[in-house]
C-alpha cells in the first residue's frame, strides 16, 4: 500500500490535482492543433448523419469532407430550418436532421416570429456540455487555488417545460441540465459543491427555490469561497431578493426552522436537514444588512468570497457597476460562453477585467465557421459581398477581425448562423480567443430577453393607436435599458403631438405601455410575468422638440446631418441624461403581460 501522504495532502487532494492536470492537458493538445481537430469533428459528424435527410437534400450523400461539405451544404439562419423543426416537433420521427433521435428541444432565448427558437439536441450533447463544465475549474484553481476547501453560492434556477404536439420536452437549455443525471446524479467533488442543496435548485416555483436558496448561501457564510449565477442580472435579482427579505431569513436562522411560505415537501426536506438555530449569525445579518448603506454587502455577509462569477460580457456589460458596488470591487468572473445551439468555450485568464475577457472556443465541441463582418460606427452589422464564400475556419481566422459564428453540430445544426458577434483578440497555442461583441440586431435587453428594432417599431406602432381618439400622433420615440432599477425595465421615451382639445388621460399612457408589451416576444413577457426578471415597461413623454435637440447633439458629436436618422436605442449616458432632462410625464405599465409556456400555436 502506497504510504499516506504526512503533509497534510489527501488522496482527494492528489485525484483533484491529476484532475486538474489532465483538464489543462486536454486544453493544451486541442488548442495546439485546431484545424485537424476540426477536421475530425466535421467528419464525425457527417459520418453520424450522413443518412440523414437533411443533407441528403442538399445532395451530400454521405461525403465527409470539408470542401464538398463547403460546397454543397447552404450556410442558413432558423428561419430555414423552420419546415424542419415544425415537423420534429409534430412528431416526425424520421431522420431528418440527426441520425440519433432527437431527446428533447432546448428553447433559446433568440426568438422566431416571437416565440423562442426550438433548438434539437440529442443526448450525447449532455457529456459534451458537461465536458465544458469540467473545464472551468480547472483553469481557475490556477489563479485562485484551494477553492476545493469551501463551496460556492450559486443561484441556479430552472424554468418552465412545455411538450410539442409530438411529446418533445422544450426547455431551456439549463434546465434540462439542472434535471440531467449529469448534475443531479454528480459525484462529490468539491469544485460542484454548492451551498443550494439540488431540491432548491429543482424547485419550480421560483420564490421558494430563490428563499432556500439564500437561507442555505446565509447560513453557510463562511464556508462561501465564491458566488454567482448565470447572468449578472440574476445575481442582482438575488441581493434584491436578500435586501426585501433579509429579516424574515435571519428569522429563520435564529431559530433553525424554514418559513412556511416554503410549501415543496423535498425543499423543506433538503434545508431542514441542513438548518440549525444560529442566534449569532442571525444577529450578525440582522446587523450588517440594517445599515443604511448596502455597498460591499458581499463581502461583508460572505467574507471569504473571492470573486463573482457571472457572465458580465456582452448585454450584461451594463451590470458591471452595481455589482462593483455590491462587491467591493472584489473580481467578476465570465468562465465561459455557450448557448442553447452548442456550448463554446472557456475564459482561460478569468481574474482578467470584464472589458479584457476572451473565449476560447474549444474545437471539439463541434464544427465552427467564421462570416467576416463589418460594424457601421452606430455599431449595425455588414456583411460582405462575397457572402458564404468568405467563410473561414477556426484556424484561418485574423486578429483584430470581428465574424459572425457559424455553427455544425453533432445534433443537426448544419452551418448554422448563431447571430453572435465576435472578435478575435489574441491565441491560446494555435486557437484563436475571440471577446463577444454583441448580438446581432439586439436594441434592448435586460435579462436572456433580447428585443430587436423592428419588434420595438411594432410594438410602439400598435400602443400609438391608443392616442388616436386623442387626435395625437407620435413624433418620434426611442428606447432605453434602465438597469438602475432593480429589476431592470425598458423605457420607451415619447415625443406626443397633441392636437385635440381633451389632454390625453394617464390611463391611456398606462395601456399604450402594456400594448407595447403585450406585442414584444414571448422571452420578454416570461421575463415580465413569470421570471420576474424584467420591470414594468415605462413610457417617458419628452417636451416637444426634444428630438430635434437630440438631434443637434449628435451632429455636434460628428454625425452627418444629411445621413442622421433617430437612434431606435440609446446607451450613450448623456444622451440618456438629454433625455430624461426633458421629461413631462412618466407612466408605467398597470400589469403584466400574458404569457404561456410553450408556443402560441401548441396552446392553441
Ligand atoms: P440561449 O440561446 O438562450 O442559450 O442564449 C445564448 C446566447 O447568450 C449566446 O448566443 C450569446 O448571445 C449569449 N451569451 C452566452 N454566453 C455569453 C457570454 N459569456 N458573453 C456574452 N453573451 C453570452
Amino acid at each position: 500500500m502506497p504510504e499516506a501522504p504526512d503533509n497534510g495532502v489527501t488522496a482527494t487532494d492528489y485525484a483533484l490535482t491529476d484532475k486538474n492536470k489532465k483538464a489543462l492537458e486536454f486544453i493544451e493538445d486541442v488548442t495546439s492543433r485546431p484545424d485537424q481537430v476540426q477536421k475530425q469533428i466535421l467528419t464525425e459528424i457527417l459520418t453520424q448523419n450522413a443518412t440523414v435527410e437533411y443533407l441528403h437534400r442538399h445532395g451530400l450523400s454521405g461525403h465527409t469532407d470539408r470542401e464538398t461539405f463547403k460546397k454543397l451544404v447552404p450556410v442558413v439562419t432558423y428561419e430555414d430550418l423552420h419546415n424542419d423543426i415544425t415537423r420534429i416537433a409534430n412528431g416526425d420521427k424520421s431522420a431528418i436532421l440527426s441520425s440519433h433521435p432527437i431527446s428533447e428541444f432546448l428553447t433559446s432565448s433568440g426568438t422566431s416570429g416571437g416565440e423562442r427558437k426550438l433548438m434539437p439536441t440529442i443526448d450525447a450533447e449532455l457529456g459534451r456540455r458537461s465536458l465544458l463544465y469540467s473545464l472551468l475549474m480547472p483553469v481557475m484553481n490556477q489563479f485562485v487555488p484551494g477553492l476545493d476547501k469551501g463551496k460556492g453560492m450559486y443561484f441556479l434556477f430552472i424554468k418552465s417545460e412545455a411538450k410539442t404536439p409530438g411529446g418533445l420536452l422544450a426547455r431551456p437549455v439549463l434546465t434540462s441540465y439542472y434535471k440531467s443525471s449529469h448534475f443531479k446524479e454528480r459525484p462529490y467533488d468539491p469544485y460542484t459543491n454548492y451551498t443550494s442543496p439540488n431540491e432548491t435548485i429543482l424547485c419550480p416555483d421560483s420564490y421558494q427555490s430563490m428563499y432556500s436558496q439564500m437561507l442555505c448561501g446565509l447560513y453557510l457564510n463562511k464556508e462561501v469561497l465564491r458566488v454567482g449565477a448565470v447572468f449578472a442580472s440574476g445575481f442582482i435579482r438575488a441581493i434584491r431578493f436578500l435586501e426585501k427579505h433579509w429579516s424574515l431569513l435571519s428569522r429563520d436562522i435564529r431559530t433553525g426552522s424554514l418559513n412556511p411560505v416554503v410549501t415543496d415537501p423535498s425543499v423543506r426536506e433538503s434545508v431542514m436537514k441542513m438548518l440549525k438555530p444560529d442566534p449569532n449569525l442571525a444577529d450578525f445579518i440582522e446587523l450588517e444588512c440594517s445599515k443604511k448603506s448596502w455597498q460591499g454587502i458581499i463581502t461583508r455577509l460572505w467574507p471569504n468570497t473571492k470573486y463573482v462569477d457571472v457572465i458580465v460580457t456582452g448585454s450584461m456589460a451594463q451590470y458591471i457597476p452595481t455589482l462593483d458596488y455590491y462587491s467591493n470591487g472584489l473580481p467578476l468572473v465570465c468562465t465561459m460562453y455557450a448557448s442553447s445551439e452548442c456550448y463554446f468555450g472557456v475564459n482561460l485568464n478569468p481574474l482578467c477585467s470584464p472589458s479584457e475577457v476572451a473565449y476560447t472556443i474549444i474545437p471539439t465541441m463541434a464544427y465552427f465557421e467564421f462570416l467576416p463582418v463589418h460594424r457601421t460606427a452606430s455599431g449595425a452589422t455588414i456583411e460582405s459581398e462575397k457572402g458564404n464564400s468568405q467563410l473561414v475556419d477556426l484556424a484561418d481566422v485574423k486578429l483584430g477581425q470581428e465574424y459572425e459564428l457559424v455553427v455544425t453540430t453533432y445534433a443537426g445544426l448544419y452551418r448554422y448562423r448563431v447571430g453572435d458577434i465576435l472578435k478575435v483578440v489574441g491565441f491560446k497555442n494555435k486557437a484563436p480567443q475571440f471577446s463577444f461583441i454583441c448580438r446581432k440586431n439586439v436594441a434592448l435587453s435586460i435579462d436572456s430577453d433580447k428585443t430587436d428594432e423592428v419588434e420595438l417599431h411594432k410594438a410602439v406602432e400598435n400602443a400609438v393607436n391608443h392616442l388616436v381618439p386623442f387626435s395625437a400622433t407620435l413624433t418620434e420615440y426611442t428606447s432605453y435599458a434602465d438597469t438602475t432599477t432593480i429589476p431592470g425595465h425598458y423605457v420607451i421615451f415619447w415625443e406626443v403631438n397633441e392636437s385635440g382639445s381633451t389632454p390625453i388621460p394617464a390611463w391611456v399612457f398606462e395601456d399604450c405601455c402594456l400594448t407595447i408589451e403585450e406585442s414584444l416576444n414571448s422571452v420578454y413577457r416570461q421575463g415580465r410575468a413569470s421570471d420576474k426578471s424584467i420591470g414594468a415597461l415605462e413610457i417617458k413623454v419628452v417636451e416637444n422638440g426634444t428630438f430635434d435637440k437630440l438631434m443637434d447633439f449628435a451632429i455636434s458629436l460628428g454625425a452627418s446631418i444629411n445621413q442622421y436618422k433617430t437612434p431606435r436605442c440609446v446607451k450613450y449616458k448623456p444622451i440618456v441624461e438629454l433625455l430624461n432632462a426633458k421629461v413631462v410625464s412618466s407612466y408605467f405599465s398597470p400589469k403584466c403581460p400574458k404569457w404561456f409556456p410553450g408556443h402560441k400555436q401548441w396552446t392553441g
